[in-house]
């Protein structure tokens, strides 16, 4: 068995078809002066037809997985137009008299080198796409042929170098069973792509290999654990079979609930709404039985562009999700950009401890206009549905009160252009700070409903950075403190008699549920891919039973005895 990165979930197997590695043939000579024309005619012509054949990429893609996966292709027609990629091509051949292809080349080499030596996995996935728009452009200057994948043979697990965006886009799910890759990790563009056509991907597995991999042998993919099995012994095929055949039959089981109400076995009730981070998640999720949308990430809506999105341009997306969501709930949460969410054409400032640092309203309250263009776009699509407002990351009274003054410049802009809204827009906010939790009283009177953000809430409360990998294992949302947090939230929100739910990742983990019963939480919103999987548990939950475990693990003093005594308790009820 050979371990490399489970990319995209899923068990696959299957004869291997090995991408042929494309050598390039470069001109060695130099270009004659008088040629120098007719040199960037050609290159001109290059860049011409490998930004059409982008394009109908792009189109074929979109049609296939959606909106936002295919935006991958508008990073793509960039680096076409980027200054200074172009620059240097032209400065190649201008000054030093290289043939279009080899000035391509050697751009190529020079950007994708430097994009590797810094210490940023974005960054060296981005010299991956400069990698595959470059070769696009080669190609076409050399006149070599596209690699196209067979069609007609039986079903193949695909083994390439690395799979560009490009490639990736060109992939039938009925031909391609799982895809193999030598490099590449989680946060690849290809991983992004493979994990939204739900094509099973180990990647990271060049320096595992003895030998390289022949097309014709068979392989095991299992993406869920980064596994490889190169031409397996009969007893681990038939482990897989059975594990494929397991997957696939709680999958259709699991689909079967989506139109069924969760309700425990002795009748209570959850509220199940979904998170969504891009527009194609909201199909996901209600095709998976979603009531609407409890947390609504804006953030995508502002990042892959060059400049802040338009009132107009935030407004036709939220009047779509307004309107797919047919009358359930669209909590639309405020831009929550800063820590780890950064803009190109915003920059922040180099900060010591970002996360504690300038982020999501602490922004929006500086750059009021960025706020007052948002929640304009927001009013306006509430009159096609029910749409509410949710304000991220709030830790004082001042600050809602303040968010609350820029909704009313954005009311009254509205009026004065003679724009329907609902004035009665209901107005939240996440519970994530500890202040916040602390306040829950005070700031419930300012609200009409809560959300804990158990993500950013349990590394405030536990002081743990949630991306630091050397700390994981103190991320622990089962903490005691975490608890009683959650604790004082809730009730905070009964005194007052407002709406609280859970949008953390929390929520979405089936161990969870006897504290929420416990709690009396009945919303909860989570990532489309966990709704089943929660409504399952929670049909095959006895709520009485469910609530006397929670009891007992509010007066439990370690995380691991919470966390085993939840687990050990869901496990009960496995499907
Ligand atoms: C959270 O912090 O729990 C949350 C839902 O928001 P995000 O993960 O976007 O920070
Ligand atoms: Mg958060």
């Amino acid at each position: 068995m050979i371990q490399g990165i489970g990319a995209a979930a899923g068990v696959a197997f299957g004869k291997a078809f090995v991408l042929p590695h494309w050598e390039l043939d470069l001109p060695d000579t130099e270009i004659d002066a008088v040629d120098l024309a007719k040199e960037f005619e050609r290159l001109y012509e290059g860049i011409r037809t490998s930004k059409n054949e982008i394009e109908y990429i792009k189109n074929e893609f979109k049609e296939m997985v959606g909106d936002e996966e295919s935006h991958i292709f508008d990073a793509h027609l960039a680096i076409l137009e980027d200054p200074v990629f172009m620059n240097e091509i032209q400065g190649l051949i201008e000054r030093q008299y290289k043939a279009a292809e080899v000035a391509v080349k050697e751009a190529i080499d020079h950007f994708v080198s430097m994009f590797d030596l810094l210490d940023d996995e974005y960054m060296k996935e981005r010299a991956i796409d400069i990698k595959d728009v470059g070769n696009r452009l080669l190609k076409h200057l050399l006149g070599a042929p596209e690699v196209t994948l067979p069609s007609d043979t039986q079903p193949y697990i695909l083994v390439a170098r690395e799979l560009s965006p490009s490639q990736l886009a060109h992939l039938n799910p009925s031909h391609v069973l799982g895809i193999v890759t030598m490099s590449g990790g989680m946060t690849s563009h290809s991983a992004i792509m493979a994990r939204a056509i739900g094509i099973p991907l180990v990647s990271g597995i060049e320096s595992r290999l003895d030998k390289p991999i022949q097309t014709g042998e068979f392989l095991i993919v299992d993406g869920d654990h980064g596994h490889l099995y190169i031409n397996p012994e009969e007893h681990v095929l038939e482990r897989y079979i059975s594990i494929h055949a397991e997957q696939r039959k709680k999958k259709e089981q699991l689909q079967l609930l989506s139109s069924v109400d969760a309700v425990t076995k002795d009748g209570s009730y959850f509220h199940l709404a979904a998170n969504m981070n891009s527009l194609k998640e909201l199909d996901m999720a209600l095709n998976n039985g979603a009531n609407g949308v409890g947390l609504f990430r804006t953030e995508f809506l502002y990042m892959d562009r060059a400049a802040f999105p338009t009132e107009n341009e935030q407004f036709e997306v939220y009047r779509q999700v307004t309107e797919k969501a047919k009358g359930s709930s669209v909590v639309i949460r405020t831009l929550d950009i800063g820590g780890d969410k950064q803009l190109d054409y915003f920059s922040l400032p180099e900060e010591e401890n970002p996360v504690l640092g300038y982020r999501a309203i602490r922004i929006c309250l500086d750059q009021t206009e960025l706020l007052q263009t948002q929640l304009t776009a927001i009013l306006r699509a509430s009159i096609y549905g029910d749409v509410k407002v949710m304000y991220p990351m709030i830790s004082s009274v001042d600050e809602v009160r303040q968010a609350n003054e820029i909704l009313k410049r954005a009311m009254a802009d509205l009026d004065s252009r003679g724009i329907s809204y609902n004035p009665d827009i209901k107005v939240g906010i996440m519970i994530e700070v500890p202040a916040a939790v602390t306040i829950a009283d005070l700031l419930a009177d300012e609200v009409d409903f809560f959300s804990i953000g158990t993500n950013d809430l349990v590394q405030y409360v536990l002081a743990v950075d949630r991306m630091n990998e050397q700390i994981a294992h103190m991320y622990q949302p089962f903490h005691p403190a975490v608890l009683r947090m959650l604790r004082t939230t809730v009730e905070a929100a009964k005194q007052a008699e407002i709406p609280v739910s859970v949008c953390g990742e929390l929520a979405g983990d089936e161990r969870a549920i006897p504290l929420w019963l416990e709690l009396g939480v009945q919303n909860l919103s989570m990532s489309p891919l966990s709704l089943l999987k929660v409504k399952h548990r929670i049909l095959n939950t006895d709520a009485e039973e469910a609530r006397q475990e929670a009891a007992a693990c509010f007066k439990l003093r370690r995380s691991n005895e919470i966390e085993d005594r939840l687990t050990r308790f869901i496990k009960q009820n496995q499907l």
